[in-house]
């Protein structure tokens, strides 16, 4: 089964085609992904560096990373990392507000 992180749902006639490093198109209608897909890699590459940066404990750099992984697609794991980064720094107000961005309904 594939995770909604790791597949783009298409907005035409809503297949779910996996992420893969060649998709451009999907596979049932033959809608254009390739920008989608292109967005899509780049918030999981930010997500990876905001992982990288908690765990060497440069938590503003987590945020940060975290921050722009959420600002091109709304995931679990972007929430997940800001809120852990701002809750290291001790920054509720922040940390709350990652939160409140986990209780979005479809995120990915
Ligand atoms: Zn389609």
């Amino acid at each position: 089964m594939i995770s909604s992180a790791d597949a783009i749902r298409c907005p035409s006639c809503r297949k779910r085609n996996p992420l893969t490093e060649t998709l451009n198109a999907c596979a049932r209608c033959g809608c254009e992904l390739a920008d989608l897909a292109h967005i899509h890699r780049t918030a999981q590459q930010y997500a990876t560096l905001a992982a990288q940066a908690l765990a060497n404990a440069d938590l503003t750099a987590a945020n940060d990373y975290a921050t722009e992984a959420w600002a091109c697609r709304h995931s679990r794991r972007a929430a997940h990392l800001g809120f852990l980064a701002t809750a290291a720094q001790g920054d509720w107000e922040q940390a709350t507000e990652w939160l409140q961005l986990l209780k979005e309904p479809r995120l990915a």
